[in-house]
């Protein structure tokens, strides 16, 4: 038998479970029987692999052939010290890579799917991988399935099981027992796939199977696998990395030839070729940046934003645009109802938070038992028409659901209703739950002997549903929607209707029409003072802030303006008196609407007047005044017609219905408010935006906005609200809903791309140095300044610490007042060319001047390579306090603030000291001891590039300053 041809009650034996679920302790020993509902278990990379890895690079191939020829040479002491760098570099390289993959094996982690189940006849939320046979599961839009599911209760169900079936329409699900023998999957439609992901309505039902036994066990293995992509930033500096390590190989080929041209022994110059190869060539610069953008994900997380892939870390950094929702991430989310209006009278609403305590006032006077009152309906229906709670914890009151119902059921309390009375009064019967798409719900109540249906949702949305309203006028009511709006309320319309008792299940179709409207209800959700903040922070990085939401144009807008996404709204001054080109759109706008009231007024064709500000001036026109007035009027309008034209602040949902793509290319531009959204409008918006060459930052939390999150550059998806399928789709996810910590995310994301320029800044120049130093001397006849296993020492004591080092800054201050980096633009700009030409130069003259000094002085030529590499090494340490900035002074930098580098530096300095003074380390390099004088020497000659970096980054401000 299939679970799918059984009765439930059949279903709920068998596997010893009932409507109210399993309790805590059979689910724990279910677990134990079934094992974690979790598919394969994912294939590690081990520890083996990882090490072989690290042998699998040109560079070590170089190195081990080195060695094998050394050692055939008999220069024993050669091959050991080469032997030494290898395993050095492959277990620095292993270290690295081990701790790489921890963190992307961390990123898996932290989003796991998470599943609604009934346990000791309560609704719990349980990592998904927790689910046994017999839980009972509840499904809502966006959720994942996470078992095999036959279904008990469905509304509205439809699933997307394109995975399992490649239907690419989503499943219609009921609950009917199916007869029929061996239905593929796509037939069985009271089972809901583990996987598969619910698009639309409710649905409940048992759990059947688990992890491998599911459909899905059975024909996949893993599909929710996060790919780990490498970032585009990783591809290019892996190209880089190679063509410079082509560029070091020419070089060091030529460096070969010249030697032996100018008398050199081959086998010296073929060691120095291959030092000087491994000296030069910035092996470490691919791992480093896989650190850095490691790092970046760690700090990230760190701040609540976690990151699914890694390229978003580098995106990240040149966003352009953010697009935020706004309930929840621009604002808190903590609704309480300030206004009502019963169609008579507007009452207002005390008290604050969920606490249901507070005065009600009626036209400013506070009333008392508004159980009896005509406003009672209104909040009654609120308070039904629901599907949360208030709990009080603590002393602390909460909502356990939708904040927006919350302030519903809290306003009612405030007004003496008793929710567990008026429940039972009224049981609640059918539910057709809220979905944005829709904008409102509703619900069907036994009322006495006859069934009542109660709606609430967006006004106009149950203004279209009534054929009445209460007290007559419904005019009124969108005026007054308006008035509240205004105020930055959200508001709600609620409606009923009686319909007879044997009518208990409604669909959206019974509510066409015929129902009554009772009145509106306006809740503040006050805008987070952090994104206020982190709004203005965008501001100043250059990056634009747009509210995407389903809330009214109106609310919108306030809300906007109080965040300072919107301009404040501008007082209108005399606009008629100033000359038409200076108005700006906006102020055109309002004249025309001025003007146009005054010419039906002059017409005859209405008797209202105008009221602005304007309009005293536009009245006290004679005829040929108001007559040039509107000409002039026209002509403006002529001139800035099209949508270009226009300056808009918002641009609702049915506008954005109609449009073409081409106007709403122009628009979204201007535009930073949109309204009454739905989510195939998020879409299209991202592509406009994208159009325009912006970096999107898109967020969303339903399974519609998935598109969206997916096309954007970066799909921000919200932790707590959003939905599996919207956290899939996304790049990162926001813990917190915060946008705060999308801003955070946008300023690491810059630190990140940052430190790995620092990391080049250091690497290339040094790199260049090591080699130009080489063939110089070799060009010029002389001895080799290092000989190969001295430049391998440079390599390690310099490269091996101070670049990862480098990866660890904490930022700079001015990175959010920088604006957007170009995406286009590489790496290797103008900046970094000029200054690894100034470097790389200054370096080089710097060593080889040390090296000749030495020799003219006398010394042997041990000490004058000694003091060679000395120098090298101290231009080395120097460079990477230079490469902590580009433009700031090393003066104005916490020498701690980058501790890793600090001590690293001191550690590197202590072993290089170790090198020149302990007996064995100097018979193995072949160094000298140097005396105070030497060091003095040495110090004054490397310190040098820090006073021409430093002068070149003065210039360069001085010129930005200027320039600006
Ligand atoms: P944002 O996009 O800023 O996050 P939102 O997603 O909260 O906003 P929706 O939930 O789509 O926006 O709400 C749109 C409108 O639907 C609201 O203005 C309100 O009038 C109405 N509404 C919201 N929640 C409910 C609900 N639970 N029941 C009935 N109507 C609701």
């Amino acid at each position: 038998m299939n679970w799918y041809q059984l009765e439930i009650q059949q279903i709920f034996e068998k596997l010893k479970t009932t409507e109210r679920g399993l309790t805590t302790d059979e689910a724990r020993e279910r677990l134990l029987k079934f094992g974690p509902n979790r598919l394969a278990a994912e294939g590690k990379i081990s520890r083996l692999q990882i090490l072989l890895h690290q042998f699998k690079s040109p560079l070590i191939y170089i190195l081990l052939i080195a060695a094998v020829v050394t050692f055939f040479l008999e220069e024993y002491k050669d091959t050991g010290v080469i032997t030494a760098v290898v395993l050095l570099n492959a277990l620095i390289g292993y270290i690295q890579e081990v701790k790489a993959e921890k963190q992307v094996r961390a990123l898996k982690r932290m989003v796991v799917a998470k599943a609604r189940v009934l346990r000791d006849g309560k609704e719990v939320e349980i990592d998904g991988e927790a689910v046994v046979p017999g839980d009972i599961v509840l499904l809502a839009s966006g959720g994942r399935i996470p078992a095999d599911v036959r279904l008990l209760k469905t509304i509205e169900l439809r699933t997307d099981e394109s995975m399992l079936t490649g239907e690419s329409l989503p499943a219609e699900k009921k609950t009917v027992i199916i007869p029929e023998d061996n239905l593929p999957p796509g037939d069985q439609l009271n089972i809901a796939f583990m996987g598969t992901a619910v698009v639309n309505g409710r649905g409940s039902g048992v759990v059947v199977a688990t992890a491998a036994q599911t459909v899905l066990g059975h024909i996949a293995r893993d599909v929710q696998e996060i790919e780990v992509a490498k970032s585009p930033l990783q591809e290019k500096i892996d190209r880089f990395a190679q063509a410079i390590g082509i560029i070091v190989l020419v070089a060091a080929s030529l460096l070969f030839v010249i030697g032996i041209l100018v008398g050199e022994k081959a086998e010296d110059m073929f060691l120095t070729a291959v030092a000087a190869t491994v000296a030069t060539i910035p092996e470490g610069l691919p791992i480093v940046v896989t650190i850095a953008l490691a790092i970046g994900v760690a700090r990230m997380a760190q701040h609540l934003a976690i990151i699914r892939k890694l390229p978003a870390v580098e995106t990240l950094g040149s966003t352009t645009v953010i697009c935020s929702d706004k309930t929840g991430t621009l604002t808190k989310n903590e609704m309480t109802v300030r206004l009502a209006y019963d169609g008579e009278k507007v009452y207002e609403f005390g008290g604050s938070g969920y606490k249901p305590e507070g005065e009600i006032l009626e036209e400013g006077r506070p009333i008392r038992a508004i159980a009896d009152h005509q406003m009672a309906l209104l909040l009654r229906i609120g308070l039904l028409c629901n599907e949360s709670e208030i709990y009080e914890e603590e002393g602390d009151y909460k909502v356990d659901g939708d904040p927006t119902e919350g302030a519903l059921i809290v306003a009612a309390m405030k007004a003496g209703l008793n929710p567990a009375e008026e429940r039972n009064n009224l049981p609640q019967l059918f539910i057709i739950p809220f979905e944005s798409d829709r904008g409102y719900m509703a619900t069907v109540h036994r009322q006495g002997d006859r069934n009542v249906i109660y709606a609430k949702g967006a006004p106009e949305k149950i203004l279209e549903l009534c054929s009445g309203c209460r007290y007559g006028i419904c005019e009124d009511v969108l005026k007054v929607a308006n008035h509240f709006a205004q105020a930055g309320l959200r508001v709600l319309g609620m409606a009923y209707r009686e319909i007879p008792a044997e009518q208990v299940e409604i669909t959206a179709k019974d509510l066409q029409t015929g129902l009554t409207f009772a009145g509106l209800q306006g809740m503040i959700d006050p805008p987070r003072p952090e994104a206020i903040e982190a709004v203005a922070g965008c501001k100043q990085a250059g990056i634009r802030v747009v509210m995407i939401t389903g809330d009214h144009a109106v609310t919108a807008l306030a809300i906007a303006r109080q965040l300072g996404i919107a301009p404040e709204e501008e007082v209108v001054e005399d606009l008629a008196a100033k000359p038409m080109d200076s108005l700006t759109d906006e102020e055109l706008l309002s004249l025309t609407q001025t003007v146009a009231g005054f010419l039906a007024l002059r017409s005859g064709l209405s008797n209202r007047q105008p009221e602005s500000i304007t309009g005293k001036h536009v009245r006290a026109m004679s005829d040929m005044e108001f007559l040039g007035l509107l000409k002039d009027l026209l002509a403006a309008l002529v001139k800035r017609a099209g949508p270009e034209g226009a300056v808009r602040h918002v641009l609702a949902g049915r506008e954005i219905e109609t449009m073409s793509d081409s106007t709403l290319f122009h628009l979204v531009q201007k535009v930073s408010v949109y309204a009454r959204v739905a989510p195939q409008h998020k879409l299209r918006i991202t592509q406009q935006l994208m159009k325009h060459g912006e970096i999107v930052a898109m967020t969303g939390d339903g399974v519609n906005d998935a598109p969206a999150l997916k096309t954007a550059h970066i799909g921000v998806a919200m932790g707590k609200t959003g939905t599996d399928v919207a956290k899939e789709s996304s790049d990162m996810v926001i813990a917190d809903d915060n946008f705060a910590s999308i801003y955070r995310a946008v300023e690491l994301g810059r630190i990140v791309f940052d430190n790995i320029r620092k990391v080049i800044f250091f690497l290339i120049p040094t790199g260049i140095a090591a080699i130009i130093s080489i063939m110089a001397t070799v060009m010029l006849g002389l001895p080799l300044p290092y000989l190969p296993a001295q430049l391998l020492w440079i390599n390690i004591v310099t490269n091996g610490l101070q670049d990862v080092a480098l990866a660890f800054e904490p930022g700079e201050k001015d990175i959010l007042q920088r604006p957007p980096r170009n995406p286009k633009a590489g790496i290797f700009n103008r900046l970094l060319v000029e200054r690894t030409i100034l470097v790389g130069l200054l370096i080089s003259t710097g060593v080889i001047y040390a090296f000749l000094h030495a020799l003219h002085q006398g010394m042997s030529l041990e000490k004058a390579r000694t003091i060679a590499v000395t120098t090298m090494v101290f231009f080395q340490f120097f460079q990477a306090l230079n490469s902590r900035s580009e433009m700031q002074s090393l003066l104005r930098m916490n020498p701690l603030g980058n501790p890793f580098l600090f001590f690293g530096t001191i550690a590197a300095f202590l072993a290089h000291l170790a090198a020149i003074y302990l007996p064995s380390l100097q018979w193995l390099f072949r160094m000298e001891p140097l005396t105070p004088v030497d060091w003095l020497r040495i110090g004054l000659i490397s310190i040098t590039v820090i006073i021409a970096v430093e002068i070149d980054k003065l210039v360069r401000r001085i010129v930005t300053s200027v320039y600006h």
